[in-house]
């Protein structure tokens, strides 16, 4: 079996529907209420799982309800959870998600506890780290949790994805550790300074991120597909799958999971994105997170 190390956040999602968003000062009946596991780690986590390979999630929860709804939920999508923390001094992370009748929402997300993973934590996962095929991190952590990551994956020569989302500032010459990068339209701009409003400028911004280090810098850009880029004058766009998609939240970790599942397996890196696409068309059809992950026979018989 592949082996994949997710260090990352994990929160609980808290919808509700709302007629409209609150303004300021104002409380608005809702309903109805849904709850269900997310954070970018945990959702990146459970695709990957779910296509097939082992995971071994790092995170970091509170001694409360939402904590042991987690690790009951990694437990049943067979996620390693021998690395996930649990400190009685913090809550879970939470994500507050009201969402209108237009499907406008707007999110508070307090990362809790997954966003205080600190060095020492990350190091007691040195064995399978050094063990896995492939690892993957977002930046909706510690900052320190990604650095070390990074400098632990290289130790042991053990290829790294970085999904750099959301997007926080973080000390760039970490990119010359990292293998491939898997930001979107608005987390390409943080990153490189242009704005990623056709192909050509897909490519602008894809060279200079690859100039700061990274090998393989691949550009998602929602129902368009992604763009892939790895040196020289050109790249490519790898076109998603039309579906009819019905919730595209979490749509980017169903890609990277997918993505780190696939290279695991030794696939190339273009046939590693077409799994990934499918993955995340598969994801968009449903509501939800994590719940909306596809399995790894849902995604073969998509592409068969
Ligand atoms: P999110 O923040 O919603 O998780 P994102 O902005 O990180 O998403 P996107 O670039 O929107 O990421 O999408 C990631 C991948 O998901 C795309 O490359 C594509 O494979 C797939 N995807 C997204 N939206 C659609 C869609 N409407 N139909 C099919 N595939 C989609």
């Amino acid at each position: 079996m592949s082996k994949v190390v997710v260090v990352g956040s994990y929160v609980v999602d808290l919808m509700s529907r709302t007629p409209h968003l609150p303004k300021p000062g104002e409380t608005v009946l809702g309903g109805p209420f849904k709850m269900g596991p997310g954070g970018k780690g945990g959702n990146q986590a459970t695709a990957a799982a779910r296509c097939g390979s082992e995971v071994t999630f790092v995170t970091k929860l509170g001694e409360d309800v939402f904590g042991r709804e987690a690790l009951k939920h990694f437990r049943t999508e067979n996620v390693n959870t021998e690395f996930i923390k649990v400190d009685p001094g913090q809550a879970t992370g939470a994500a507050l998600i009201a969402v209108d009748d237009k499907s406008e929402n707007s999110i508070v997300v307090a990362l809790g506890a997954c966003g205080t993973i600190t060095e020492a934590e990350v190091l007691e996962a040195e064995e399978k780290v050094k063990d896995a095929d492939i690892v993957l991190l977002q930046l909706e952590t510690s900052i320190e949790a990604v650095v070390t990551t990074v400098k632990l994956a290289w130790k042991h020569q053990v290829p790294v994805i970085l999904n750099p989302a959301p997007y926080q500032e973080f000390p760039r010459e970490i990119l010359r550790g990292v293998d491939f990068i898997t930001p979107n339209e608005t987390e390409a701009f943080e990153l490189s300074g242009v704005e990623v409003v056709d192909e050509g400028a897909a490519l602008a911004a894809a060279k200079k991120i690859h100039e700061m280090g990274v090998g393989t810098v691949i550009i998602t850009l929602g129902s368009k597909g992604a763009f892939l880029y790895t040196g020289g004058e050109k790249g490519e766009l790898v076109p998603g799958f039309k579906v009819e998609a019905v919730d595209t939240t979490g749509a980017g970790d169903a890609f990277n999971g997918g993505f780190a599942h696939a290279l695991s397996t030794g696939s190339s890196v273009k046939e590693a994105m077409t799994f990934s696409h499918a993955v995340a068309a598969l994801s968009v059809t449903k509501i939800g997170t994590a719940p909306a992950m596809p399995y790894k026979h849902e995604v073969e018989n998509f592409l068969a």
